[in-house]
């Protein structure tokens, strides 16, 4: 579960290709950061491969079998919005249990599925607050829950962080990594954060003008950029 590989994957709006073909493969339970700067095709591809965008060629397939053409709802994958996304007129608890209510899950296994979200997140005792009576990192690890009572194959942020505070940016950035060590599920992670990438990937896909310039680990990234780019964004020494 939560292994996606993109073949031959292009999209454009009107005449503009914004993304040329390009293939990648992530593999199950792996932590991806796609990173590059503003404008680079980074949210596109995120939102191609949740459907959120139909591809304009090639493939995604999600555990080997053709999502191409399968909407966003029944991917089997969870976008983690940033938190203002959540619905300040419903409690904790309603906000976690929005997608499941949704669905048409029954109660108790909404409630099931929430409470042990808010255990692993440290929301026990906010479930009957509502967004506004709680901090920012709160907020975000409701926004979190959100994706993880579906039990997705593979949560998918797009730059989750951006509206927090710098140092509410670093307890995030590592409670983030715990969350992706204790479910062991496939992340991806879009970011123009350079810091970022290098310490929560497994796999970095360094993007330009929609073109993958590189894909490795950090320390690969860091020994061996493939080119002035590449290394000029990870701040290596090439
Ligand atoms: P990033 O997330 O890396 O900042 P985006 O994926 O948002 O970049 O955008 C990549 C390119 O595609 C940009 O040039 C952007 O203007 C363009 N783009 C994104 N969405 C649309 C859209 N719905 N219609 C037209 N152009 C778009
Ligand atoms: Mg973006």
């Amino acid at each position: 579960m939560g292994r996606i590989v993109l073949e031959k994957v292009s999209k454009s709006f009107g005449d503009v290709e914004v993304i040329p073909p390009l293939d990648l493969e992530i593999n199950d339970g792996e932590f991806v950061v796609f990173v590059g700067p503003s404008g680079c095709g980074k949210s596109t591809l995120l939102r191609l491969i949740a459907g959120l965008e139909d591809v304009s060629g090639g493939r995604i397939l999600i555990d080997g079998q053709d999502a191409t053409a399968v909407p966003p709802a029944k991917r089997g994958l969870a976008m983690v919005f940033q938190s203002y996304a959540l619905y300040p007129h419903m409690t904790v608890r309603k906000n976690i249990a929005f997608p499941l209510r949704m669905a048409g899950l029954d109660k108790a296994e909404q409630d099931r599925r929430v409470e042990q979200a808010a255990e692993v997140l440290n929301l026990t005792d906010y479930l009957d607050r509502r967004p506004g009576q709680l901090s920012g990192g709160q907020r975000q690890r409701v926004a979190i829950g959100r994706a993880i009572v579906r039990e997705p194959a593979a949560f998918l942020f797009d730059e989750p962080l951006s509206n927090l505070d710098a140092a509410l940016r670093v307890g995030m950035r590592l409670e983030i990594s715990e969350l992706h060590n204790r479910l062991e599920t496939t992340m991806i992670y879009v970011t123009h954060d350079q810091v970022e990438a290098m310490t929560m990937a497994d796999k970095i896909v360094v993007l330009q003008a929609g073109v993958i310039e590189q894909v490795g680990s950090p320390l690969e990234l860091y020994r061996a950029p493939r080119n002035k780019f590449v290394a000029g964004f990870i701040g290596s020494p090439k």
